[in-house]
Parts: structure tokens; sequence; C-alpha cells
């Protein structure tokens, strides 16, 4: 009876851990923890840049068929696609994505020094990939049955330029987006942060033409390049807030043929983001005035020239700010799977897959892979695999708690 009582007062979640079912599918992930990182070593090493996932997508479609995923395809955007039907038709999406954030023609071959491993998007996201992989594996090993139908994914497009492409066209377009009420990104390795707010982004590719002409011979006219340079140095001082936190980044500068010669076109690439919409909207105006006013200092100051730089800009890349709460269903099944794991919970704001459901109202977190990493994006990204099937067991328990 004092047993009865005490079992009644633990939350409903904590009951989770005692299922017979749930406790094999644990030990199934932590047992199987190698195989996982092979596999994850494995897909890392085919190459992914955004826009040229296909070759990996083959791979990952083989991957669902062999651990019982019905239904696989690749749909038209290049997603894999593969089900796990629920008692009933709501869905919950788990995904990861495929792209790397490198150039084509990157050295994807992983290396091992020490404790860690090296190589272009092992943890970001091959990681997730191995995840979605283990916790379809162990779901079937123990048998669990779930409420939702659960749709794994293996999406295009996050990384950089791709913006998304992938689950934006899965929850905006494609014929399963009804059914998908809830969505859970595998990104990062941490499963302690929890991504429940998308950071906004916003990028912009500006160009400046003039007339160009002779450094010497036509001097006293205006310069495409000077007019990028007096923009960029008017963003380099822009005042933003830290909280909450927005911040603006002039990427890239291309400009001009020769070091005789007034560039005729230069060309940024500015990058600005907040966890804030109306942040971002205030300063996307202030860069938008910033742009008029560096090409009319250019203008005036060659006043005399007969001839203007002229400028426009264009949106290469937008994914909207927004934020599941803290006491979101979604959220706090997922800080009761992670401190279930022994992790210390810390919410967050990032820009990822989980930024577009979001922005249509879809609850939606992104949580870690496992083990530990750093260097994303770079050459040196690095993985280290202690403990990492706490990952997939975090997320695990997130989907039983929330389903
Ligand atoms: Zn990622």
């Amino acid at each position: 009876m004092v047993l009865l009582l005490l079992l009644a007062t633990l939350q409903a979640d904590d009951r989770l851990l005692t299922r017979p079912e749930v406790r094999k599918a644990l030990d199934y992930i932590r047992a199987s923890d190698e195989a996982h990182l092979a596999k994850q070593v494995q897909i890392a090493e085919i190459p992914a840049p955004t826009f040229h996932e296909a070759e990996r997508a083959k791979f990952l479609a083989a991957e669902f068929r062999r651990v019982g995923l019905g239904r696989v395809e690749i749909d038209k955007q290049g997603n894999v696609l593969g089900w796990r039907p629920g008692r009933t038709e709501k869905t919950l999406a788990l995904a990861a994505h495929l792209d790397i954030s490198f150039a084509p023609g990157v050295d994807t071959k992983v290396r091992k020094e020490g404790g860690r491993w090296y190589g272009p998007g092992l943890a970001d996201d091959s990681r997730g990939l191995a995840a979605l992989l283990a916790i379809a594996e162990a779901l079937n090993h123990a048998a669990i049955q779930t409420n939702r139908t659960l749709l794994f994914v293996a999406n295009v497009g996050e990384e950089g330029m791709g913006d998304l492409n992938g689950v934006r066209y899965l929850l905006g377009e494609s014929p399963h987006r009804k059914r998908i009420d809830s969505f859970i990104s595998i990104d990062g390795t941490d499963p302690g942060r929890i991504t429940n707010g998308g950071t906004g982004v916003k990028r912009y590719r500006v160009s400046f033409r003039g007339p160009g002409g002779h450094s010497y011979g036509n001097f006293g006219r205006p310069s495409a390049a000077h007019a990028a340079a007096r923009m960029a140095a008017r963003i380099a001082d822009f005042e933003v807030p830290a909280e909450p936190k927005t911040t603006f980044n002039v990427g890239k500068i291309s400009s001009g043929t020769a070091v005789n010669a007034i560039a005729e076109t230069a060309v940024a690439e500015v990058d600005l983001r907040s966890n804030s919409p109306a942040e971002l909207d205030r300063l996307e105006l202030k860069f938008f005035e910033t742009i008029r006013l560096a090409a009319e200092a250019e203008n005036a100051r060659h006043a005399a020239a007969g001839a203007q730089v002229t400028s426009e800009y264009k949106l290469v890349s937008n994914r909207p700010a927004g934020l599941t709460p803290e006491d979101d269903k979604l959220a706090r099944s997922a800080k009761w799977a992670a401190e279930a794991t022994g992790h210390t919970v810390r919410f967050n704001h990032a820009s990822t897959d989980s930024n577009y459901p979001i922005s249509i109202g879809i609850p939606a977190v992104t949580l870690g892979g496992g083990g530990r990493s750093d260097n994303a994006h770079s050459l040196d990204e690095w993985f280290e695999p202690k403990d990492a099937w706490r990952g997939p067991q975090t997320v695990l328990l997130a989907i039983l708690a929330y389903d």
C-alpha cells in the first residue's frame, strides 16, 4: 500500500523508466554504442554538401529499411522518409540533417587521434543521423508501441544557403504535412542542451555598380568598392542589444578586377540574426538605410564626376525566429528526459531545422545526439564518443514522455 502511494506520487513520466520494455530499449542503445559510432563514421565519410546530398540520402534510405522502417522513400525535395506506425495517424517527425556545411570536393575521410575523431560533419550532423537509426532499432528491439506515428526524416538543406529547404518542404508542402503535429530535430551533441528557441536569420546579397575607369586617368569617379567599404564600416558600428541576442556580420566582400581600376562592381554578403522577430526587423531596416547612405556618401564625394554608384540587395536566406515555450509539453518532455539521463538542462536559442515548424505553430525542439564535439563547420570538427549513448536515450525518452 505504501509502495502504491509512493508510485502514485511519482510523476507519470518517471513511471516510464520502470516499464520493462523501456528499460530494454535504453539498455539496447547503450549496448550498441560502438556499432552506432561506426555507423556515424560511415555516414560522415559519404560527402553531402548542401544541394549535393543525394549519395548520402541513398545510403540512409537503405539504412531506414535495414532498421525496419516502413514505406521508405526519398521525397521530391531529397529528404529520406521512413515510417513507424503508431496507434494513431497523428505524427511526430524525428529529423536529422543530411547536409554538411562544406563545399563540394571536401575530403570527408574520418581520422582518429587519441580519444577524438575528426571529420567535417562528423558531429554535425552524422551523429544525429546515427541517432535516428539507433532509436528506430531500439524501439523495434523492445517492441515499443507508440500512440503517435513516428516519421523518421533524414532531411536536406539545413546548412547555410540550404535555408531549411528540406524541412520547409516536408512541413509546408509535402502530402504528409497535415499529419505532423510535433517535430524533434537531432542536431549538435550535448543532450543537456535543449534548443526551443529559433534564432531568426536573414541574409542579404548587396551589389554596388559604378562607372569604373582607370584609377589615375579617371580619378574622381565613384567606386563600387569604396561604396561597399563605406557600408561595411557603418554596419561594423551598429549597436545591437545583448538580450535578446542580436548580431550582424559582413561575411564576404568581393569587388573589382585590378588594383589600377576603379571598381565597377562590388558584392557583399551580410548575415543578420536575432532571437526576437521585432529586433530583427529593426536591424534589417537599419541595414537597408545603411546601404542607401553608403551609396549616397560615395556619390556625394564624387558629385562632379557625372556618374553614380547604384545599389541593390536581395534576400538570399530567411529563417524565421520563434519559440516553443519551456512549459510546452514537448519542451517539458525533453527536459524531463535529459534530467532522467543525468544531464543538467539548459534551454537555448539557435538556428536549426526547428525554426521552421516553430514559425508555423508546430511545437519543435532540437536535441543533442550524444557525445561531445566542437569546431562544427570547420575542417577541425571533432567528436568524442564519451557516453554518447545518452544522446539517443534522451531523445527516445523525450518521445515516449511526450507521446
Ligand atoms: Zn547541424
